[in-house]
Parts: C-alpha cells; sequence; structure tokens
C-alpha cells in the first residue's frame, strides 16, 4: 500500500507534462531544475509560441507554469486564449509573477488560472504545489469522464472543436477496419492547411477555429459518402481512410485546387493532401500516416501543389521562415517596405529614359534589409504577393504625385513574381491602380523574370500577352541567367528583353563563339522589335562590349545605383 506521502514516488510521476511559460529563460531554467526530477518539461519563451504550443499538444499536458508579464502576449491574454477553448476545464494553470498585487492575482484566478505563486519563491514549495495541483486535477479528471467520456481529457477519444475521433482512437479503429476490408484497396490520407499557424496570426484563433471545422466537415463528408474514417491528430493535421479510387482522388485534388469551396478559405492558406496508398504488410496505422505525412511534408512549402502521393523514401527536410514570415507580415502593416529605383539608360547618349522600382525593406530595428534577404522566401512561400501589390500601388501614387507636381516621368517597372500569377489577377489589380490614379497604362511596365518560364510556361504566355494587350510594358527579365530559352522570346508578347549580365560574361574570354550567342540574341530581338537591356553593367570594360553587341539600353552600378525615389524625380527633373 503506497500511503500518500509516497504518491508522487510511484511510476505514476513520469506521466506529467508540464509547459514552462516565461519569457526569461533564467526563470525557465531555475524552474526545469526543480521540476524535472518528477516531470516532462516543455518550454515556451513566451505567449505566442505557448498558445501554438498548446494547440499542438493541449491533450498531451498536465500542468502549465505561466508567467504573466511578459513582453508581446501576456500571461493574461494566454489565460484568454485557453480559456476561450475550454482549455483551464481540462488543464490547470499556475500562474506566476512578482507583482502580487490583489487585482493581478484577481484577474488570473477569473480568467481560469488555479493557483498563484509570487516570486520569489522556495523551492520546496512550488514543488509540492504544482505535484499537488497536478494530482488534484488528475482526480478530478476521472470524475468529469464518468459524467462526458467525450470531452475527457486524460482518456480522449472525440476532439471538442471538430467532433473527429482523436489520433490514439482513429489508430485502434484503422486496425480492425483494414482487418475488416482486406479486399479493397485503401489510402492513408494525410490533411493539413497551409501555414495554418500563419492563418491564426493573421486572421485571429476563432477565424481559425472556423477554418478547422469547416475542414473537418468536409473531410467527414468524403468519409461518409465514401466508407471511410477521420482522424484529427493535433494542430491542423487531419487523416483520412478511404479506397483508393479515382472518384476521390479527385474530389481530394478539387478540394485542394480550389480553395473557394471553403468559406473560411484564404490565398495562401490551401488544403494540402498527402497520400499514402497502402500496401498490405505489417505496417502499423501509425506507419501509414507517417508515409502519408511524408508526402505532405513535400509539397509544404510549394502553393503550386495541393497533392502528393508518397513515393519511396521521401525525406523530411526542416526550415523556419516561420517567424520571418510573422515579421513581414508586422512590416506590412507597419508600412516599412518601399521602393527604390535604378535609373535605366539609352547607351548611345546615356539619358535617362526609364526606371526599375525595387523593394527595400526599412525594418524598424535592423535598418535597410535587401531583397536577397527575403524576397526567395517571400516566392517560395507564395507571400511575395502582398508586398508586390504594395509595391505596385506606391509606384503609381508616387507617379501620380509627379505628374500633378508637373514633373517629368519616364516608364517605370515593377517585378512581378511566378506567385502573383499564381495568385492575382495581376492585370486587374494594375487595372484598378490605373484607374484610382489615372495614370497612362504605358507609363508601367512589368518585369516577369525569365525563370518563371520553367514553371507553367501556358499560363505566364496568357498573363503576359493579357498585360500586353492591356497596353503595359512587358519586359521579361533576367535573361540568361542559369539555362536561356530562345523560344520564350519567340512565343512571348514582349516589349523589353533584360539580360542579365552573366550571360554577357559568357564572352569575356574573347572566344568567338561564346559572343555569338548574345550577339545573335540582341540581333533577333530587334528584328522582332524588342527592345535590349543590359542589367548588372559594372564596368567600361562591358559597356565597351555591349556597343559593340548594339544593345540599346544598360542598367547597372557602372551608370547609377538604386536611389530613393525623390533622388530619382530630382535626376530626371535635372536631365530635362
Ligand atoms: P532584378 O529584378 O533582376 O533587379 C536587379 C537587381 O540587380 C537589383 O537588386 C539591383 O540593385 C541589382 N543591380 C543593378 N545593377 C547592378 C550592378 O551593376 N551590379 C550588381 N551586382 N547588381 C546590380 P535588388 O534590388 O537587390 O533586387 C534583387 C532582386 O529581388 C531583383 O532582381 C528581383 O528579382 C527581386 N525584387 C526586387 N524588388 C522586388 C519587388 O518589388 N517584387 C519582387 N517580386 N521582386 C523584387
Ligand atoms: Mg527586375
Ligand atoms: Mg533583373
Amino acid at each position: 500500500m503506497i500511503g500518500m506521502g509516497d504518491f508522487f514516488m510511484t511510476e505514476k510521476r513520469k506521466r506529467y507534462r508540464a509547459l514552462i511559460v516565461d519569457d526569461s529563460a533564467m526563470n525557465r531554467e531555475i524552474l526545469k531544475e526543480i521540476l524535472k526530477d518528477d516531470m516532462e518539461i516543455f518550454e515556451a519563451c513566451g505567449g505566442e509560441e505557448a498558445m501554438n504550443m498548446l494547440m499542438d499538444r493541449f491533450q498531451q499536458l498536465d500542468v502549465v507554469l505561466l508567467d504573466l508579464m511578459m513582453p508581446g502576449v501576456n500571461g493574461f491574454e494566454v489565460l484568454e486564449f485557453m480559456r476561450g477553448k475550454h482549455m483551464t476545464d481540462y488543464l490547470p494553470v499556475i500562474a506566476i509573477s512578482v507583482d502580487d498585487k490583489e487585482p493581478n492575482i484577481e484577474r488570473a484566478f477569473d480568467l481560469g488560472a488555479i493557483d498563484f505563486i509570487a516570486r520569489p519563491y522556495s523551492e520546496r514549495t512550488i514543488l509540492r504545489r504544482v505535484l499537488t495541483t497536478v494530482s488534484l486535477f488528475s482526480k478530478q479528471k476521472t470524475l468529469v469522464a464518468e459524467i462526458d467520456r467525450q470531452y475527457l481529457v486524460g482518456d480522449p477519444k472525440v476532439d471538442r472543436l471538430t467532433g473527429v475521433d482523436l489520433k490514439q482512437t482513429f489508430f485502434n479503429n484503422v486496425y480492425s477496419l483494414l482487418r475488416r476490408n482486406e479486399d479493397v484497396e485503401l489510402m492513408m490520407v494525410a490533411a493539413d492547411i497551409a501555414n495554418f499557424k500563419l492563418y491564426n496570426n493573421y486572421y485571429g484563433w476563432e477565424k481559425g477555429d472556423c477554418y478547422l471545422q469547416e475542414y473537418a466537415k468536409k473531410l467527414k463528408g468524403i468519409a461518409q459518402q465514401f466508407g471511410g474514417y477521420v482522424g484529427y491528430m493535433g494542430g491542423d493535421d487531419f487523416a483520412l481512410l478511404v479506397p483508393h479510387t479515382p472518384a476521390i482522388l479527385e474530389i481530394i485534388r478539387n478540394l485542394a485546387e480550389d480553395g473557394s469551396r471553403f468559406e473560411f478559405y484564404q490565398p495562401g492558406f490551401a488544403p494540402k493532401f498527402g497520400i499514402y496508398v497502402i500496401e498490405r504488410g505489417m505496417e502499423s496505422a501509425q506507419t501509414m500516416y507517417d508515409r502519408a505525412e511524408r508526402a505532405l511534408y513535400k509539397i509544404k512549402n510549394d502553393y503550386t501543389r495541393g497533392v502528393c502521393i508518397y513515393e519511396q523514401e521521401m525525406s523530411a527536410m526542416g526550415g523556419d521562415e516561420f517567424q520571418m514570415l510573422i515579421d513581414i507580415r508586422r512590416g506590412e502593416q507597419n508600412r516599412e517596405f518601399e521602393f527604390f529605383v535604378q535609373p535605366i539608360c539609352d547607351l548611345s547618349t546615356g539619358e535617362v529614359v526609364g526606371g526599375e522600382a525595387l523593394v527595400r525593406w526599412i525594418h524598424k530595428d535592423k535598418g535597410l534589409v535587401v531583397p536577397g534577404a527575403f524576397v526567395p522566401s517571400l516566392e517560395r512561400t507564395g507571400f511575395i504577393s502582398g508586398v508586390d501589390v504594395i509595391i505596385w500601388g506606391q509606384v503609381c501614387q508616387w507617379m501620380r504625385q509627379q505628374l500633378d507636381a508637373g514633373a517629368p516621368m519616364v516608364p517605370i517597372s515593377v517585378n512581378v513574381s511566378k506567385a502573383d500569377i499564381y495568385m492575382l489577377d495581376v492585370t486587374g489589380v494594375l487595372d484598378g491602380l490605373m484607374e484610382q490614379y489615372q495614370l497612362d497604362r504605358k507609363l508601367l511596365a512589368v518585369e516577369i523574370s525569365e525563370e518563371v518560364y520553367d514553371g507553367d510556361a501556358e499560363r505566364l504566355a496568357r498573363e503576359m500577352t493579357k498585360l500586353h494587350r492591356s497596353g503595359y510594358r512587358v519586359y521579361l527579365d533576367d535573361y540568361g541567367k542559369g539555362r536561356f530559352n530562345l523560344l520564350s522570346m519567340k512565343d512571348l508578347e514582349i516589349d523589353q528583353l533584360k539580360l542579365d549580365m552573366g550571360f554577357l560574361e559568357l564572352e569575356a574570354e574573347g572566344v568567338d563563339l561564346a559572343v555569338s550567342i548574345p550577339e545573335f540574341v540582341i540581333r533577333l530581338a530587334k528584328k522582332r522589335g524588342i527592345t535590349t537591356v543590359a542589367e548588372g553593367v559594372e564596368n567600361t570594360d562591358q559597356v565597351d562590349l555591349l556597343q559593340k553587341l548594339d544593345c540599346d539600353l544598360v542598367q547597372g552600378y557602372h551608370f547609377y545605383r538604386p536611389m530613393p525615389a525623390k533622388d530619382f524625380a530630382k535626376l530626371i527633373s535635372s536631365e530635362n
């Protein structure tokens, strides 16, 4: 017989898991030191991280030790969040603070904290209080369980929010389902929502919950219609076991490709599916799900793909763009993005005949950040569109101001990413700006990178034609960087070819054959009425070469670096 005093010495103690939330690493360390023999410890260094962790592993935790005073999302807000999700009904929260004034304590209790500990505290006291809380709570949980098994945390069956069976139940049932359907080919689908954590951050947890509920409903619909079974794996992850048939694959593809089937869908937050076609063998349900999830992982950061079927060993990849994407979003709202203009000159006269708008991030802490540091990430995830639309708008507004002031203006080009072509109606957005600022389309050029042509060439060609026929100038950017493609020049309706300087360096060796390629390209362009501009011109050797090749325009440090718009305005005024 084990006495109360020995209660925590039983093997049960290892089951307990605590989440320590504190912005101070030292405070977390101290608590960890005190508790680590009796508990498995998880840590969050702020309110936001805590909320994310709670979303993911609320079910697994036994207690939360929550610092109330934290920068950003503070402890009260975490409590509010937990209470809103009824988490405080099942998971005890011990609030900790140096500030032990009565209203503070009151507020914490009102929000659902079960205990309050003032700092500094004695080691023994805190250990006893944490352990007592946990054991009392787990007893209470058993009582609750008898009343309402569905909502029980210790022995979970169904997710409260979505009404879908929880992981363990799901896995158990999959096993018997497989045994009962031995003659049907089945597939395990891992389903989630792209960038869902960011969704919560952008649109709020409440909307996020709605999206999850809607998502679960769609999956349950498929399961009901075709005979299948849905499980909730935590966070925004679901599993779906269904027959492997073309009809179901089609439905899944449609869900992934057309977000508008969801009321709470937002661009960039599309449904994603990884599929494992089950080979009968000895694998566990968990392994099947793992494989489906690995397929899902493969397309995680690829906004052009919504469904992926598991093939061989698909390796897991890392990458932490999460924080930066949140920071960029903050920067957008804080108006930290602006554009510089780099002049484009006529090679024979040196006159400034145009400019390219290039984004700059004036970060509140880091100062000026160049595109190389954030554009690739934004392009990969597709979130570049947000920034691009901001820049296009700023450029148009600025041109209008210049024209109103009677200043001279030259065509300005803006960069258009592959993601923009996929996610926006680029022509429509620009038309809106032309209307808003009463501008002539001839003043705006769009630069689309040649690299985009590697993807969905048809879609690109269609958009370029549309832009061109609407009256915008269309430039093919970075031509010759990496692989260059003569077809693109032949097929596309473009006004200007922007040659990458690397392309011209080919011939720096002076080999005739090498020179002949850019020479040929420039000649071909001229024949088709396409202007050529060399980018990244840094020295007189390059200028000489370009003159020999009969290139029309130049852009590069040798002439001008990118500059703030107001400097560019001065430059063209003085030239005038
Ligand atoms: P890009 O469109 O090819 O722009 C030309 C880049 O070359 C600019 O870099 C420019 O500053 C740089 N450059 C110009 N002359 C020289 C030179 O003589 N030597 C060297 N070494 N570099 C030169 P930046 O501003 O850092 O932009 C880099 C890339 O980021 C751009 O390449 C473009 O792909 C992307 N980007 C910039 N602004 C935007 C934007 O608003 N939207 C999108 N989607 N992408 C942007
Ligand atoms: Mg460009
Ligand atoms: Mg370029």
